[in-house]
């Protein structure tokens, strides 16, 4: 299993971590399953958002004796009311929720507090108004949380909440397909086949802006949908017309700038092992990139997807992380200080480029490399 940072908070988390919305048939002895496993295979992440409290305290007995090797993030504002899941903004209702969780899992604090499902900018209006984002810092002061984080699949809202600094964690939808579609309040646009019948082009410069902003301010994210809820995996459900397999849905989100694990939903043991195969997974079978260069319903052309079929380079230039270290520097007002130096510890730089043009014969997304390496080299100075 391979580790990650995740974001500036200090913990380093397992790039394949569980969550449990697949955990549907709350008991004991199925959660106990999922977290052998996890254990078994070195995944140290998961999620819960769930309020259910059956679930809540099967995980919490699946947890005894082994939570110090788990990294806990769990939800504020999700509730569980007249027998069903509830988002709530009511204050009250939220502590009451905090608490009941706190007892049902049994255990002393939660890692990550996320700030459940935020997706209109009115609702993070309503976080701050609301006395929430507050109550959030009250219980990382008490140390009853230790990082606050927030839930969305809306790069505006998640841009805001990491602009004001408020959290350090975002859990983010992130797949190829959303990636395409403008930001909207209603998730079910993300998936609408209304929305994909124009041939889409490009990523959404909103969330490129959102990923890139995470990475250089420091914010880790937390990954969910990347399979999008399962209809990328099958070709007759997925949006953009054709699918992709459960490597490439893992390798796409792992390679977007700031993720530090994903989120495998998975329904059943079987399933969690099936992410749990991109760890020892040969490379080409990670590989999206020709894939989706075959996509029929969308295209990324002249952006670069960080793939590195465009390598080798004769001056053995890291194309796809100087393409990546100048999105993350042109994308900001100030180079920050960490992209500067991440840049320069590379091996070869920018600068070295003698600009033979083979690396774009192999890019299948056309980007322009050799402007690229020009504007790294201006940029960066080598
Ligand atoms: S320039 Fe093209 S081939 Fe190279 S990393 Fe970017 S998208 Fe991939
Ligand atoms: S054009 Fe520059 S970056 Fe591309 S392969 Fe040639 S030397 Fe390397």
């Amino acid at each position: 299993m391979i580790y990650r940072e995740l974001g500036t908070t200090g913990l380093k988390v397992s790039e394949i971590a569980l969550g449990c919305e697949g955990m549907t048939e709350e008991n004991y002895t199925m959660c106990k399953k999922f977290f052998d496993l996890a254990e078994k295979e070195g995944i140290n992440y998961f999620d819960l958002y769930s309020p259910n409290p059956e679930l809540r305290s099967a995980i919490g007995r699946a947890l005894t004796g082994r939570r110090e090797k788990f990294i806990i993030q769990s939800h504020l504002c999700s509730v569980w009311k007249d027998g069903q899941y509830q988002r709530t903004r009511n204050l009250r209702e939220v502590k009451a929720g905090f608490e009941e969780m706190m007892k049902l899992l049994n255990v002393e604090f939660i890692d990550v507090g996320m700030i459940h499902y935020c997706d209109a900018l009115s609702d993070w209006d309503d976080i701050i108004n609301n006395g929430i984002l507050d109550y959030a810092r009250e219980l990382k002061a008490k140390g009853l949380i230790h990082h606050i984080g927030l839930s969305s699949h809306n790069p505006q809202v998640a841009l805001k909440a990491v602009e004001s600094k408020s959290i350090e964690v975002l859990m983010f939808s992130v797949n190829p397909c959303y990636d395409l579609q403008p930001a909207s309040e209603d998730v079910e646009d993300l998936w609408a086949d209304e929305n994909y019948s124009n041939h889409l082009t490009n990523m959404d410069p909103e969330r490129e802006k959102l990923y890139e902003t995470c990475q250089s301010s420091g914010v880790g994210i937390t990954v969910m949908k990347c399979f999008g809820g399962g209809d990328l995996l099958n070709a007759e459900l997925s949006p953009a017309g054709a699918a992709l397999t459960v490597n490439q849905c893992i390798a796409y989100a792992l390679s977007r700038p700031a993720v530090a694990c994903v989120l495998a939903g998975a329904h059943s043991v079987e399933q969690l092992r099936e992410s749990l195969n991109y760890e020892n997974a040969p490379e080409n079978e990670k590989d999206y990139a020709l894939a989706l260069a075959s996509f029929p319903k969308i295209s990324w052309k002249g952006h670069c997807m960080y793939c590195s079929h465009c390598e080798p380079c004769p001056v053995k230039i890291d194309i796809a992380n100087v393409t990546k270290f100048l999105n993350l520097a042109q994308s900001a007002k100030n180079i920050p200080e960490t992209v500067r130096e991440h840049y320069k510890s590379l091996e070869h730089h920018a600068g070295e480029c003698i600009r033979c043009g083979a690396c774009e014969k192999r890019c299948p997304f056309g980007v322009a490399i050799r402007e690229n390496m020009k504007a790294a080299k201006n940029l960066f100075g080598m």
